[in-house]
């Protein structure tokens, strides 16, 4: 289904909304913002920096959007002028896509316990959980009430997942988080929830050691024996942003092909049976 878009419609016809993320073709934000385009909504876009413009630029005009900009989630300036910018444009938003995350590779490998630095730790954490924390917080000054916000986690935050190791710790926290701004801008009717993705091949998943592995074992130990398509976790992110999430908030939503649910895989996938 990866290629191809859900009908076209008009749930998100009037909303406009701030997506982060963006890297190439295979980000899960753009599988994302696809499916908010076919559905009507006016979209922004933020990228990193000037080597990843270069994909991104090409991807992000083929959907008639011309709000780009560059923004470091580390650099407190690119934050101000991304959403001095959405205000100057707009003066409102609709909702927020935070799709961000990053550790060092050499954190993302072997013994956490002997691997994780100060350093390597803090990093993690700024940047995959806080930065959904500042963008939020700036998101929700210009977001219309009734708003709604989006970010990207996984499994590996509760239950470990062999060498993703900070990365678990910071999607725990990002998680929590997402349960704590939540009932902040609950008030307001500002929902946000966060999708639990099974394994995506994008370039972030290829900084995890035993990638292949994870791939592979996911496949075979998931209830739907299949990787997770991207566009699950589009359609998830439509519901979740759309009027068709009324009510729902500080939720973690699994779209997984229901990994998460198994105790323990059946022995014929995985290879030799048991005595
Ligand atoms: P991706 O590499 O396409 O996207 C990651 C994005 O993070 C990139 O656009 C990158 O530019 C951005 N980023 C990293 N550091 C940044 C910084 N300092 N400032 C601004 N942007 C920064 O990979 P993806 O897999 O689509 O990742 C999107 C989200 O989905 C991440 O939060 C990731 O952890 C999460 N996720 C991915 C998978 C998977 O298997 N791919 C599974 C579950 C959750």
């Amino acid at each position: 289904m990866a290629d191809q878009d859900f009908p076209a419609g008009e749930l998100m016809r009037g909303k406009r909304g701030l997506v982060m993320g963006v890297a190439n073709s295979n980000s899960i934000a753009w599988a994302i913002a696809r499916q908010l385009a076919v559905q009507g909504a006016e979209l922004a876009f933020t990228y990193q920096g000037e080597a990843l413009e270069r994909r991104a630029r090409p991807l992000i005009e083929s959907i008639g959007a011309d709000i780009f900009v560059e923004c470091d989630v580390t650099n407190d300036t690119t934050m101000d002028n991304t959403f001095a910018t959405l205000k100057d444009k707009w003066g409102h938003i609709d909702f927020l896509v935070h799709a961000i995350a990053f550790a060092g590779k050499d954190q993302l490998v072997g013994s956490f316990v002997e691997n994780t630095t100060r350093e390597g730790f803090k990093s993690a954490l700024d940047i995959s959980a806080y930065s959904f924390v500042d963008a939020a917080r700036r998101a929700s000054e210009i977001m219309n009430d009734g708003g709604a916000m989006v970010t990207l986690t996984y499994l590996g935050s509760e239950r470990v997942v062999p060498n993703y190791n900070v990365m678990g710790v910071a999607k725990a926290a990002l998680e929590a988080c997402t349960r704590y701004i939540a009932a902040d801008l609950g008030p307001r009717g500002i929902r946000v929830n966060a999708i639990s993705a099974g394994p995506v091949r994008t370039l972030a998943a290829a900084g995890i050691g035993s990638a292949r592995h994870i791939f592979k074992f996911n496949k075979a130990a998931s209830a739907l024996q299949d990787n997770t398509d991207p566009m699950g976790v589009a359609g998830a992110a439509l519901y979740l942003l759309s009027d068709l999430g009324l009510s729902c908030t500080g939720e973690t939503h699994h779209v997984d092909g229901g990994f998460h649910a198994i105790g323990m895989p059946r022995e014929e996938p995985l290879g030799e049976p048991m005595n």
